[in-house]
């Protein structure tokens, strides 16, 4: 399960963060996180409630702002919705593959509340 490990380095940030601000607790921790990034937000869930254990973190909200996925088509010159995951997808418009993805395989923290 991948996410711990995403969790543990996202925390690590945050407890950073908290330290710089002399936050005695966080609130909140918001992740971006695109469609493809192949996070399992469950999972991630999860992972936050134990790694979040006994940290300035422990009893924060978890909050996920979800990235849909944008690729990039040349031929078009457009973008469309990569839905239904992979890494090639096919225009809507002219039926090409595409594989530049322009959004979607974010992770990242997007804001931390602290107090
Ligand atoms: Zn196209």
């Amino acid at each position: 399960m991948h996410e711990v490990g995403i969790m543990e380095s996202a925390l690590a940030a945050v407890q950073r963060h908290a330290v710089e601000n002399r936050a005695e607790r966080v609130e909140r921790i918001v992740l971006r996180i695109g469609t493809l990034a192949g996070v399992e937000l469950e999972a991630l869930r999860f992972a936050f409630d134990i790694v979040s254990r006994g940290t300035v973190a422990e009893g924060s909200t978890l909050e996920i702002e979800s990235v849909p996925a944008a690729v990039y088509c040349p031929a078009c010159r457009r973008e469309f919705a990569g839905e239904n995951g992979g890494f090639i997808f096919t225009c809507p418009g002219c039926g090409d593959l595409c594989g530049e993805i322009r959004r979607g395989r974010e992770l990242e923290l997007s804001r931390i509340e602290m107090s």
